[in-house]
């Protein structure tokens, strides 16, 4: 009887590029990559950060601080 481990129940999709990888290789958790997690974190400080997206039209948040108190 093979004893191998269950591959499957180790794999996870990344949070960055979404591919499947192996979490038992991966020193990035969630991601599969160093590069992943850094793609990853330059968006979020990107968000955070307010600036306009690109070529994506009229954006959701028309919202912005125009309510001001009086
Ligand atoms: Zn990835």
């Amino acid at each position: 009887m093979n004893a191998m481990p269950n591959k499957t129940n180790s794999m996870l999709r990344c949070a960055g590029c979404g591919e499947l990888f192996d979490r038992t290789i991966s020193s990035s958790m969630p991601f599969c990559s160093e590069k992943c997690r850094g793609d990853d974190l330059d968006n979020w400080l990107t968000e955070s950060y307010g600036l306009p997206h690109e070529g994506e039209g009229v954006p959701d948040r028309v919202q912005e601080d125009d309510e001001e108190d009086e």
